[in-house]
């Protein structure tokens, strides 16, 4: 708290003798350890969701400003991958303890930025805390692999080592979980970290910034930039990021997988979905709706793994109105509001393409079974709020179905059986996640088998893997070969040296060259 408070209040002050920006805070730039105003004439404003006031004000940073971060990174680089791996793990300990200390605060500052609910909030920094204590575990991630006698008096073993500078470009929906996803991975295992995190939601990563710094990351060790395509197509370009790590829609992700890839960069770009969920007749009827309900409509569907489409299978199409009249209890209101269960969406313009999605299903032949598109919330009339949705006989076809909607709306589709079911899914480009709701094992292991989708859950609606494991998104929800976090996410940032050595006997010196491939 203090830290946001002080910088909040130290900005507005300045910002009264210096710039014309006083009667907002301003988001700073974290360069080389500092907190730095940016010296930007480009800035872009922070809205509260739920009121559309504007709360505060962001950098797009200047070139110089970019290149100083990066060059700070370049800088720490050296003598950070050179520190005990006892040291850094340290800095993670102490890191995620600072974490949970403050994990009030920072859930409050996303609710301002973001719109969801406080207890959402708490969950989304959580479930990136979660990633920060795995990464506690380094001396085990890390280590080689070796081979004694290979062949006489040789071995062979291998080093996991840092590759460099590494970047970050991060999404509006989850300002606390995704950041740290990315940084605290990349550094543990040595690397120095470049973060541009969204535009929209920025100040929760300066709070996680000023707790690593608090947690005992050295200077320079993470600089975090703001902007927009300029900052994205500096990290895209510049010669001294070895890796970027990208989270957001298909249209930046493919741009930034295909700019950075040509660069010659390591890319890995977690990008859009459309996740079904599978409700099969024998399933428990109540635990289902409860869970699709959740699923569907929990942080108002602004969730790369919301489950936004359900495939209702057989008799399984007679539980629609039992789950239009779970859905109708669920409450709309701000975030920070007690007793709500979603919030707002994150803008004005999201909202108006989630309003035209409807109406296109509606256009389309399908049928709305509730209808949030006139929701009003006592208090925040001018936030964007669009109330739990339902659309039931949607086909493939249409638009509604095709197209991610990323808000608060379930569209249902209908299967005969699991087969027709399965091909649905397999048809649709998105592989992020899935889920079935069964009691027939055989049903369960069927579905696991042939669905082309990379994380799946079997009675559990959102499968977001824990740390120890990867998020495993396939297909149109993701480019690059190595996932985020777990152990994959350790081969992502390191890259492997393997030394063959030999120490011989002195009576068994080579006599003469060996010019034939060793066999
Ligand atoms: P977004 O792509 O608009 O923004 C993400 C980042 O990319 C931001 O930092 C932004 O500044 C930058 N950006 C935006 N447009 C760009 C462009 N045209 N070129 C270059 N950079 C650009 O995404 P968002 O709206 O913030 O997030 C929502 C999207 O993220 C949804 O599609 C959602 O499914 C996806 N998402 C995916 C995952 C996952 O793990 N698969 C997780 C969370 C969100």
């Amino acid at each position: 708290t203090s830290f946001v408070l002080r910088l909040l209040l130290a900005s507005s002050h300045q910002a009264r003798v210096f710039s014309d920006s006083f009667l907002f805070p301003t988001t700073k730039l974290f360069i080389d350890g500092k907190f730095v105003e940016s010296k930007s004439s480009e800035w872009l404003d922070i809205h509260n969701p739920a009121t559309n006031e504007v709360i505060g004000r962001v950098p797009k940073a200047t070139q110089e400003e970019m290149l100083a971060a990066v060059d700070s990174c370049s800088r720490a680089y050296h003598a950070w991958s050179d520190t005990s791996i006892l040291t850094r793990q340290q800095v993670f300990l102490r890191y995620q303890q600072l974490i949970k200390d403050n994990i009030k605060e920072l859930a409050k500052e996303i609710t301002r930025e973001q719109g969801k609910t406080l207890a959402d909030a708490e969950g989304d920094v959580f479930r990136g805390l979660q990633v920060v204590e795995h990464t506690c575990s380094i001396t085990s991630l890390m280590l080689g692999e070796t081979l004694p006698s290979i062949t006489k008096d040789m071995d062979t073993y291998t080093y996991r080592l840092p590759i460099g500078v590494c970047a970050g470009i991060t999404p509006f929906n989850f300002p606390a979980m995704i950041p740290l996803w990315m940084f605290p991975m990349g550094m543990v295992c040595g690397n120095t970290y470049l973060l541009k995190p969204s535009e929209r939601v920025p100040s929760c990563a300066m709070m996680l910034a000023k707790l690593l710094q608090d947690a005992g990351a050295p200077d320079g060790t993470l600089n975090i930039i703001h902007g927009q395509h300029d900052a994205v197509n500096f990290i895209c370009d510049h010669p001294a990021i070895k890796a970027i790590s990208f989270v957001g829609s298909n249209q930046a992700g493919e741009y930034i997988y295909e700019r950075g890839s040509k660069n010659g960069k390591r890319v890995q770009s977690n990008m859009g979905a459309k996740n079904h969920g599978v409700v099969m007749p024998d399933a428990n009827k109540e635990n289902t709706l409860n869970q699709l309900v959740g699923a569907a409509f929990g942080a108002a569907g602004q969730r790369c793994m919301a489950l936004s489409t359900a495939i209702l299978v057989g008799d399984a199409r007679g539980w629609l109105p039992d789950l239009v009249e779970r859905t109708k209890k669920l409450r709309v209101n701000a975030g920070d509001q007690p007793g709500a269960d979603l919030g707002p969406l994150i803008s004005p313009q999201a909202k108006g393409r989630v309003h035209q999605l409807i109406q296109s299903g509606v256009d389309e032949g399908a049928t709305l079974l509730l209808d949030g598109r006139n929701v009003k919330v006592k208090g925040y009339e001018n936030g964007n709020f669009v109330g739990p949705t339902i659309i039931s006989n949607v086909t493939s076809e249409m638009k509604c179905y095709k197209e991610e909607i990323f808000g608060p709306v379930l569209v249902v589709l209908e299967a005969d059986d699991l087969d027709e079911a399965i091909k649905i899914i397999n048809k649709n480009p998105y592989g992020n996640g899935t889920a079935i709701f069964t009691t027939n094992g055989a049903v369960a292991r069927k579905y696991t088998n042939e669905v082309d989708v990379g994380q799946i859950g079997v009675n559990v609606p959102i499968p977001v893997p824990l740390p120890m494991f990867s998020f495993t998104g396939s297909r149109a929800s993701f480019r690059g070969d190595t996932n985020f976090y777990g152990k994959q996410g350790i081969q992502f940032y390191t890259q492997i040296k393997t030394v063959t050595s030999q120490w011989k006997a002195e009576d068994a010196t080579l006599k003469s060259p060996a010019v034939t491939m060793p066999t």
